[in-house]
C-alpha cells in the first residue's frame, strides 16, 4: 500500500532533475529509446498516481534524488539528499510481455507500457525528417530502438490486435496510444493510422487516441473518427519561430498558423477536449508564450498537454538542460487553471497523453484548482 502525498514540487522536481537509481533497480522496466517519454521510468507515487520520471540521462546521475532497492513488491523508498521523503512504487514487468504474436515478434517490441494502464506503440519507427540533421527534431530518438533491435519498422494491424488483446486481459490495459514517424506522403501518416484503427476497433474495444502530424487534407479527421479514433494529438512542440527552426527545421516547415487550422477543423470532428497537442517547456519558448499558447488553444477546443523537456542519449539535445521546477510551476499552474475553467480537464479526454498524464505534473495542478474551487 503506498500511501505518501508528495508535493506538487516534489512531483515537479522529480520530472526536471529525475531520479538516481543503481543498476539493479534499473533493472525493472524503463523506457530506453524511441519516441514518448525515452528514458524514464514509471514512479508510482501515491497509490494511485503515476508519473514518468526520467533514470538514465545525464541530469538523474546527479539528481538529488534517490530511492532504496525495491521488495517484491516494487516498493522503494524516496530520498532528497539523503532525507526520507516516503515511499514510492516501481511497477513490475507487464505480463504480457512474456508473449509473442502469430509471427514469432515478441509483444514488448510492438508496444510498450507506459504509466501503469497504457499501453503505446509507434507505427512506423522511420521518420521522413530523421536521417539528415538539416530537417530532423533534435531531441528525438525514434530511431535508436530500431538500431538496437528494440522494436521493428512497421507494427502491421494483426500485431497490435494481438498484444492490445493480451495487454487488456493480462496488465489490465485502458487505452492505446498510437504514434507515428511522419512517411514521405502528403497526409504526414493519417491513412496508415486509419487503416490500422479500423481493424483494430473491428476486434478490440479500447479507447485510441492517434497522433500524426497534420495531413494535407483535413478530411483524414473523419476517416479516423469513423474508423474508430477516439482521440487525437498533433503536436507542436515548439511555438516560436526561432526556437521551432533550431529545434525541429524540418517539422518547422509546417507553420503554427496550418497547425491551428488543422486543430480547428479535427475539434469539429472529434469534439472539445479530444485534441490534444504537446508542447515541450525549455526549448526556448517564454513562460509568456507557453500560457498565451495555451490560452488560444483551450478557446479552439485543444487540450495543451505541457510536458518538460527532458534530454535523451544520443540525440543533439543529450545535454540541453532541463526546465527548472519554478518555470514549470509558473507555467503549470495558470494552465491548469485554464482548463478547470474550460471544462476540459485531463480525466474528461477520452484517450491519449493528456488523460494519462503521466509526462507532466499537469494533472496535479487541475486537480489542486478543482479542489480550491
Ligand atoms: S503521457 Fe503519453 S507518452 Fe507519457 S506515459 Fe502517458 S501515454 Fe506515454
Amino acid at each position: 500500500m503506498i500511501a505518501t502525498q508528495l508535493s506538487e514540487q516534489v512531483l515537479t522536481e522529480l520530472q526536471t532533475l529525475g531520479l538516481q537509481l543503481t543498476n539493479q533497480q534499473t533493472g525493472t522496466p524503463a523506457r530506453q529509446g524511441g519516441a514518448g517519454p525515452t528514458d524514464h521510468k514509471a514512479v508510482r507515487i501515491d497509490g494511485s498516481t503515476t508519473i514518468m520520471v526520467p533514470v538514465f540521462h545525464e541530469t538523474s546521475r546527479r539528481s538529488p534524488y534517490s530511492a532504496s532497492p525495491p521488495d517484491a513488491l516494487g516498493v522503494a523508498e524516496l530520498f532528497r539528499d539523503g532525507e526520507l521523503l516516503g515511499v514510492v512504487q516501481f511497477p513490475t514487468q507487464p505480463r504480457f510481455y512474456g508473449q509473442n504474436t502469430s509471427d514469432g515478434i515478441p509483444f514488448w517490441k510492438i508496444a510498450q507500457l507506459h504509466s501503469h494502464n497504457v499501453l503505446a506503440t509507434t507505427l512506423l519507427q522511420n521518420c521522413i525528417r530523421y536521417n539528415d540533421k538539416e530537417t530532423s527534431c533534435q531531441f528525438c530518438a525514434i530511431g535508436e530502438s530500431l538500431k538496437n533491435n528494440r522494436t521493428i519498422a512497421y507494427k502491421r494491424p494483426h500485431h497490435l490486435i494481438e498484444v492490445t488483446r493480451a495487454a487488456i486481459e493480462l496488465d489490465g490495459i485502458e487505452q492505446l496510444v498510437i504514434t507515428t514517424g511522419t512517411p514521405a506522403t502528403k497526409d504526414r501518416g493519417a491513412k496508415i493510422l486509419y487503416e490500422t484503427v479500423l481493424a483494430l476497433k473491428q476486434e478490440v474495444d479500447i479507447p485510441v487516441q492517434v497522433q500524426c502530424e497534420p495531413p494535407d487534407d483535413f478530411r483524414w479527421f473523419q476517416k479516423l473518427k469513423d474508423a474508430g479514433a477516439d482521440a487525437l494529438g498533433m503536436h507542436l512542440e515548439a511555438v516560436e519561430e526561432d526556437v521551432r527552426r533550431r529545434i525541429m527545421p524540418g517539422k518547422a516547415e509546417v507553420n503554427v498558423a496550418y497547425y491551428m487550422e488543422a486543430f480547428e477543423a479535427a475539434v469539429a470532428v472529434f469534439g472539445r477536449g479530444q485534441v490534444s497537442t504537446y508542447l515541450l517547456a525549455g526549448l526556448g519558448d517564454s513562460a509568456e508564450t507557453l500560457i498565451n499558447t495555451s490560452r488560444e488553444l483551450i478557446a479552439l477546443g485543444v487540450y495543451p498537454f505541457i510536458v518538460p523537456f527532458v534530454p535523451v542519449r544520443n540525440t543533439p539535445l543529450a545535454h540541453h538542460p532541463t526546465p527548472d521546477q519554478a518555470f514549470m510551476q509558473r507555467v503549470l499552474a495558470p494552465v491548469g487553471q485554464m482548463l478547470v475553467a474550460a471544462g476540459m480537464t485531463s480525466d474528461t479526454l477520452k484517450a491519449g497523453c493528456g488523460k494519462c498524464g503521466a509526462c507532466s505534473t499537469l494533472k496535479s495542478f487541475e486537480t489542486k484548482t478543482s479542489r480550491l474551487l
